[in-house]
């Protein structure tokens, strides 16, 4: 039941299903993966030197920073050690607010949690005391996400704050592996120095573009890092991945490029939909969530038909009818917009 499914896309599809970076790597990226030596291919990889760039490109230590294989590792790493520690003094239980990142349920699934999944307000909105009441000494671990996937919506600061207050005995993962797209982190907020138990989570697939080389971040208290270390192989990060993270976080000019496209690519779409009459969820991340009701099939074979994957969330709970669309380069949203228009109008 919790097994992720990987979507399907089919071959030369425009990609606006999975929130990747639509332009790809930046090409410093790419150089650095083409000066990778023989060598290097062949030795264990070695990423402190990696580990200490992303740690300052976060604004924190590195001894705060574990690198990951993408942050579905750092999620099962969260999970494994919050179980590991935990079960013999009965805490079992993974809180996740639904609608959520499939990989939570997976993952606290796989090491052997009993999943509490609070099911979604009828806006899809972030209920904190409903989140409140899941939480007791049987928490091991809670999931949240700002901005949400798939919904895009930032938690308020004070709710995320006001969770981890309650469930201090518990591991807090606030994934934030969209906040490159809101400007907006936890990290180095002066609350956290009291509340130990929050590991935030970051990514390099989205904003960077390295989701097929696999980096991502956990960033945290040392002593709270210390028995996710424990459960991570050694060498999660390739030489390769390493490579390229060393060269990503360095390439400040491409970041901030997408960043501008991500935005402009939202605006679009928000008045796309505006005019459509479409209802939407207001996303600070790098996708928009719409909701098209008993359209959404001809909504997407309709644009399947014109090269174009957008991914159907009808299953997730809460969200049937709804179909989340990546905003990625502007071309690509606008080529995404003609086609949605011209479903639409076909359909009326
Ligand atoms: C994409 C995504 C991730 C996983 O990122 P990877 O680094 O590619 O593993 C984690 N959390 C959320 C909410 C995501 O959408």
């Amino acid at each position: 039941m919790s097994h992720y499914q990987r979507p399907s896309t089919f071959g030369t599809a425009l990609r606006l299903h999975l929130n990747e970076n639509t332009a790809g790597c930046s090409p410093r990226v790419l150089a650095a993966l083409q000066a990778v030596t023989r060598e290097q291919a062949a030795f264990y990889p070695d990423y402190d030197r990696a580990t200490a760039l992303c740690a300052a490109r976060l604004g924190v230590a590195a001894e705060e920073t574990v690198l990951t294989n993408g942050l579905d590792e750092g999620i099962l790493a969260v999970a494994t050690a919050a179980l590991r520690t935990r079960r013999e003094k009965g805490a079992t239980e993974a809180v996740i607010p639904e609608p959520a990142f499939d990989m939570y349920a997976t993952c606290a699934d796989a090491v052997g949690a009993r999943l509490v999944q609070i099911a979604p307000e009828p806006d899809l909105s972030f209920s904190t005391s409903r989140v409140l009441e899941a939480i007791g000494p049987q928490t091991a671990v809670v999931f949240l996400t700002t901005p949400n996937n798939p919904t895009g919506v930032l938690v308020a600061r004070e709710s995320i704050l006001t969770v981890a207050e309650r469930a201090q005995h518990a591991l807090v993962l606030v994934d934030e592996a969209y906040v490159d797209f809101s400007r907006t982190t936890l990290i180095g907020d002066r609350a956290l120095a009291t509340l130990p138990n929050v590991v935030i989570g970051r990514t390099f697939a989205k904003a960077y573009g390295l989701a097929g080389l696999r980096v991502g971040a956990l960033v945290g208290d040392p002593s709270t890092l210390e028995p996710i270390r424990r459960v991570l192989p050694p060498y999660s990060v390739n030489a390769y991945a390493v490579a390229a993270i060393e060269a990503a976080v360095q390439d400040r000019d491409y970041y901030d490029w997408y960043l501008v496209q991500v935005d402009e690519s939202r605006r679009l779409l928000f008045d796309a939909l505006e005019r459509l009459d479409v209802k939407f969820w207001p996303s600070a991340a790098n996708f928009v969530l719409a909701y098209f009701g008993d359209r959404s099939a001809d909504v997407l074979d309709g644009l399947a038909g014109r090269g174009i994957s957008v991914r159907d969330r009808s299953h997730d709970p809460g969200c049937t009818g709804c179909i989340r669309i990546t905003a990625g380069v502007v071309a690509h949203t606008s080529a995404c917009i003609a086609a949605l228009e011209e479903v639409l109008c076909a359909a009326r």
